[in-house]
């Protein structure tokens, strides 16, 4: 099968080797006899609702985030029908935030977001930066495990009833304060971890691709078969205790 993959302004966000997440969903896909078909959106690309299985958005700077938000803001009512139609999609850090409702920067300025992610977020004086681990909320995985890196300036208001993606077992996670990270709504998961994400966290790229491969098919999500994990276990684990080194509290 062929899984059609967006990935929305790869020249402008791009940073903290988040390619490298498209390249974990390609090995794997691979792994189980699926084509994934990768087309940049950039400015001005047309995009349809319906006509990809896995949006991918990854971080940038504020100054990448202020050149792309008009087109991102833009295209609110797409991306929200693409997920409302059942397409996966990961954002990460400047992505996610830019999926909110909006940015506000140190300067005062106000970058408008898609609004696919009930959130906003305002950017504080001091960066966050360093190893994180979370247990996952998400229905399909609760208390799993997920280890990244954080490294942002923006601190991010989850509205109140909204699904984090994980609960903060050590790091900083979306605001410092609430010992949330991440957002989800339907097959969406926005998320400050890179690192990149996904060769440490074999089984939330999993659950993606089965999302996408739902979408690709009209059925139900069903768990794709295993894969040899030692590597990327290995991964998790050596950065899963670098972010316990932190304690259990912000560092
Ligand atoms: N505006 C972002 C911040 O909070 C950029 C985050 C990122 O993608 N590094 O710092």
């Amino acid at each position: 099968m062929i899984i059609r993959v967006g990935h929305l302004y790869p020249e402008y966000l791009n940073i903290y080797a988040d390619r490298g997440n498209i390249a974990v969903f390609t090995r794997r896909a691979a792994a189980r006899g699926h084509e994934l078909r990768v087309d940049p959106v950039t400015l001005d690309t047309p995009l349809e609702p319906g006509s990809h299985d896995l949006l991918y958005v990854g971080g940038g700077q504020d100054r990448e985030q202020a050149m792309i938000a008009p087109d991102l803001a833009a295209r609110g009512d797409t991306m929200r029908a693409a997920v409302e139609g059942g397409a996966a999609l990961l954002a990460v850090c400047g992505g996610y935030q830019l999926l909110g409702r909006g940015y506000r920067g140190r300067d005062g300025s106000w970058l408008e977001g898609a609004g696919l992610f009930p959130h906003e977020t305002l950017a504080g004086e001091t960066r966050m930066i360093g190893d994180v681990l979370l247990e996952s909320t998400l229905d399909e995985a609760p208390g799993r495990t997920i280890a990244g890196f954080e490294n942002h300036a923006g601190r991010t208001v989850l509205d109140p009833g909204a699904k984090p993606v994980g609960r903060v077992v050590a790091g900083y996670g979306n605001d410092g304060a609430s010992g949330f990270e991440g957002c989800r709504v339907g097959r969406a998961v926005g998320t400050y971890l890179h690192g990149p994400l996904l060769p440490r966290n074999p089984w939330l790229a999993d659950l993606l691709l089965s999302w996408a491969v739902a979408h690709a098919t009209g059925g139900d999500p069903e768990a794709l078969a295993p894969l040899p994990d030692e590597l990327e276990e290995a991964a998790h684990a050596v950065a899963a205790a670098r972010a316990r080194s932190r304690g259990g509290k912000p560092a």
